[in-house]
């Protein structure tokens, strides 16, 4: 290759998203497979999403409203901020891109939990920036490693709450003990991409810190608990100074006027989100006392999904699963080489899930 490419740029592994099924299908010419491996909701989207989209078909020769008007005051009104405190991006992913772009520059430093969301690693990189990883403790994020890490050069701390791949919660306790002393000049970003699940009563309420003025950023989706990952939209909420920044650099229409009228349409519809988070809970509730007369270990947590100790190579079992026609998550590439994720499906997903898994590895 001619071109010359910055050393950071070639350090980046790229994103291993979970397999989707058309592809599973075609390589083991299967059919009626499942998919337990991207925490997707397993109901499909909102039927009042759904609604909006069709509504919305014929005025797609229009380019959407860049500000997303409509969408932000229902969000700010939700939420109890202004307008600008929130940004709309292509899922999530795209406020921690336009965060790490806006506040990064070379030689900065980003702290993240590992294993956590891939994406922050990337993104730090992509900015030309350093990550610095801080191991989990028992699974949970450890704020305390994570405060020792802190430098002149620290920007941004990432903190996922619940952490994916492990569920776990940070605690208001924690949570307060940390913050203390953190320098004004560091964003903390708090990833809530699975907060609507969350039934732990002392998790920390990340909207208190931002009412009270901290430089917390706090980020939310509606891929997970509102069904609509193929949509691309989520948010960030943040001090209004740093939104500025943010909508200096963040391209015109990155959000397409059918995401923001699903999006709007699935936050007035109430009874898919209860229905979808009792789905997830008795879902849980079912697939541990499954697993627990499997006598199978797993680590309960507080999203839509779990981790699972195969006691085995994670790899072969993820490839022995996709021969029963059922996606996971093999845990190999996150630190855990014989843990499996797996999101709560359907009953009958989840049964078949466990029947497979029963197959392979007992
Ligand atoms: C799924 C997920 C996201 C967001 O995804 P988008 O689809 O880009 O909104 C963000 N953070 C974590 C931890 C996730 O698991």
């Amino acid at each position: 290759m001619k071109i010359s490419v910055p050393e950071y740029i070639l350090s980046i592994n790229p994103y291993k998203p979970g397999k989707p099924l058309d592809e599973l299908e075609r390589e083991y010419g299967i059919k009626d497979s499942i998919k337990l491996a991207s925490n997707e909701n397993p109901l499909g989207p909102s039927p009042m999403a759904i609604e909006a989209i069709r509504n919305t078909l014929g005025k797609l020769n229009r380019y959407p409203d860049g500000s997303g008007y409509y969408l932000v005051r229902k969000l700010s009104e939700k939420i109890g901020v202004g307008p600008g405190n929130v940004v709309l991006g292509n899922g999530s992913d795209e406020i921690i891109s336009m965060l790490t772009q806006a506040l990064l520059v070379e030689g900065d430093e980003a702290i993240m939990p590992v294993p956590s969301f891939l994406m922050y690693d990337i993104l730090v990189k992509t900015a030309g920036a350093v990550s610095v990883s801080v191991p989990l403790k028992s699974l949970s994020i450890d704020l305390e490693a994570m405060k020792d890490k802190i430098t002149p050069k620290t920007k941004i701390v990432f903190i996922t709450n619940p952490n994916n791949p492990t569920g776990t919660v940070i605690s208001r306790k924690q949570f307060d003990r940390f913050l203390k002393n953190i320098p004004p000049e560091i964003v903390v970003v708090i990833d809530e991409a699975y907060i609507e699940f969350v039934r732990s009563q002392d998790c920390l309420n990340s909207l208190e810190y931002l009412y009270s003025g901290k430089n917390v950023v706090i980020l939310r989706t509606f891929s997970k608990a509102y069904g609509l990952a193929g949509m691309r939209i989520g948010y960030g909420i943040m001090p209004e100074e740093i939104a500025e920044l943010l909508n200096r650099t963040r391209l015109p229409f990155n959000t397409s006027s059918l995401a923001q009228v699903a999006a709007s349409a699935a936050l007035d519809d109430n009874v898919f989100l209860e229905k979808t988070i009792s789905l997830i809970h008795n879902g849980l509730d079912f697939l541990y006392a499954s697993l627990d007369r499997l006598n199978v270990k797993y680590y309960p947590g507080q999203a839509n999904f779990f981790l699972i100790d195969v006691e085995k190579s994670a790899d072969d079992v993820f490839k022995e699963m996709l021969k029963q026609g059922v996606i996971v998550r093999s845990m190999a590439s996150y630190c855990f080489p014989e843990y499996i994720r797996i999101n709560v499906g359907l009953h009958e997903e989840n049964i078949r899930f466990l029947k497979a898994l029963e197959r392979v590895i007992l």
